[in-house]
């Protein structure tokens, strides 16, 4: 099947073509001659299955173009209003179809100025609620979507949804969007949609399989000397790391900083502008990681990330899938990592259960592993590198007080050192004690089945609700502070003994 199938008009058709996309994802498949017809539709796809072209194609193939605002798509965070917005107008260029963002934290005026001229307005729901109540801007959309659905609820939404609703025309075409089908969501879609089709392109795996997963099991104390030897044994083009609290994000920056790495932080504290900077950074290659919390990353769609790091494990599976799907985008591979300590590996065990793919341990390398892997790389770069004249110029130097072999050492030895393997010779434990630990643990099951499950294991549900409002509004941060000072003290000694 290809696009030209659809019954696109040509507009849309030749931006599909410049935007490169050859053939149609599944969901897109499914989705695109069913929103064409007129349906309501809810449709359930793993992240970076291209969902955003699946409703955006359709609906702005649809559009008159009339000077008023046809479409409205609702997403859950800025960063995600920005990219679904770019990537709408980058379709509905050429068939004159303007877009507005709208979100928290910017200039109301500016905003209503924009939607005045759009024909898709893509909001956050606070702020889309804040304008609809106190009648800065009326809409008239034909169509709605509420894109990553599942988010919008996770993050305490649905009260402003369902707002937002009472004030939009009652002949509208509704889309619903979301990777996972919680009931709440199932429970929304009944008091929204109107004779909705289905469409679910999930496969027995929930996660994409294009992602590799590994977890390394680490002492508490050892996850920074565990991240930062990964990373340099990785050596990842991007990568996000995952943390659950913004002053984890915080330290981690600069402990990273200090590690000599190109990283930069996002979560929601930040200030818009410097939000935006940063992500165009990454997007960029200015910065090669991104320390986030979930909620700052939720929908990111940044190419070319080639590894996601759980700094610590997510509180729930929800959250790791959403997580590692900023991975492995759009067919390529990619890599999620996970690091956890020993009484986190029952909770680890029970996200492998609930993503159904398989999580592979691994055991940390120790610093002759990277060491040769590097040397490795090394040798295949001395092989492939061109010699250029300022080269020979400066080896003849050299060769004035020097034999070449001597030369040949003291330049291998100056590289080698630039990539310095940081940190003790092991992290994290042996893959026998890791084994032990599994054993151990299927062998306690049978007791704790008996004794009633117990749900909240590492504090589950409630703390998680805690860490986004925590990430939202940033109140009450005293409580890690307190971690800091004995860590940093750790990381000093341990460089200088390098
Ligand atoms: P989702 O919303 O499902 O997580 P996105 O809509 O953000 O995924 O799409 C992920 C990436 O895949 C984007 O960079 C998008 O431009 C790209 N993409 C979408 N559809 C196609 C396609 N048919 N062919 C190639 N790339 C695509
Ligand atoms: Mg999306």
């Amino acid at each position: 099947m290809k696009f030209t199938d659809f019954n696109l008009k040509p507009t849309i058709q030749q931006a599909i073509a410049e935007a490169g996309f050859n053939e149609p994802s599944p969901v897109q498949k499914e989705a695109i001659p069913l929103i064409l017809e007129g349906h309501d539709i809810i449709a359930q796809a793993q992240t970076g299955t291209g969902k955003t072209a699946a409703f955006g194609l359709p609906i702005l193939s649809m559009m008159k173009a009339d000077g008023t605002v046809e479409g409205l798509v609702i997403v859950p965070t800025r960063e995600l209003a920005m990219q679904v917005s770019d990537e709408l107008y980058r379709f509905g260029k050429a068939s004159g179809l303007k877009t507005a963002t709208v979100y928290g934290g910017a200039s109301y005026s500016q905003q209503i100025e924009r939607i005045r001229q759009a024909s898709v307005v893509v909001a956050t729901p606070g702020r889309l609620q804040d304008l609809m109540m106190s009648g800065k801007i009326k809409l008239n959309p034909q169509f709605v979507v509420l894109d990553e659905a599942d988010e919008m609820l996770d993050m305490g939404f649905l009260d402003e949804i369902k707002n937002i609703f009472t004030f939009l025309p009652k002949n509208r075409q509704t889309l619903m969007f979301s990777a996972t089908m919680p009931p709440m969501i199932r429970k929304l879609a009944e008091e929204i949609l109107n004779h909705p089709k289905t469409v679910t392109v999930t496969k027995q795996e929930r996660t994409n399989s294009d992602i590799t997963q590994h977890y390394y099991v680490v002492e508490e104390s050892e996850r920074d000397d565990a991240l930062v030897r990964l990373i340099d044994f990785k050596n990842p083009t991007k990568c996000i790391i995952f943390c659950r609290m913004k002053k984890e994000v915080d330290r981690l920056v600069s402990h990273l900083t200090s590690q000599g790495f190109k990283v930069s932080g996002l979560h929601g504290d930040m200030e818009q502008k410097q939000r935006e900077v940063t992500i165009r950074a990454f997007k960029q290659g200015g910065i090669d990681i991104f320390v986030a919390t979930d909620v700052a990353a939720r929908g990111l769609d940044v190419n070319d990330v080639t590894h996601v790091f759980n700094y610590h494990i997510p509180f729930d599976s929800e959250s790791y899938v959403h997580r590692i799907g900023r991975t492995g985008r759009a067919g390529k591979t990619g890599e999620a990592i996970t690091l956890v300590t020993p009484v986190e590996l029952r909770a680890i065990k029970r996200i492998e259960k609930d993503v159904g793919a398989k999580l592979v341990t691994q055991v940390i390398p120790t610093r002759q592993e990277v060491r040769d892997s590097k040397d490795n790389e090394l040798l295949l770069q001395v092989a492939n590198t061109q010699v250029t004249p300022q080269a020979i110029t400066l080896v003849k130097t050299l060769q004035h007080d020097l034999d070449i072999v001597t030369i040949a050492h003291l330049l291998a030895s100056m590289v080698q050192e630039s990539s310095n393997i940081k940190g003790k010779e092991n992290i994290g434990l042996r893959l026998e004690e890791i084994e032990m630990l599994l054993e151990r643990m299927a062998n306690q099951r049978g007791d704790s089945r008996n004794r009633g499950r117990q749900r909240n294991d590492r504090g589950g549900r409630n703390d998680r609700g805690g860490g986004n409002r925590h990430d939202r509004g940033g109140r009450n941060d005293r409580n890690d502070r307190s971690r800091q000072g004995p860590k940093n003290k750790h990381q000093q000694s341990q460089k200088k003994s390098n």
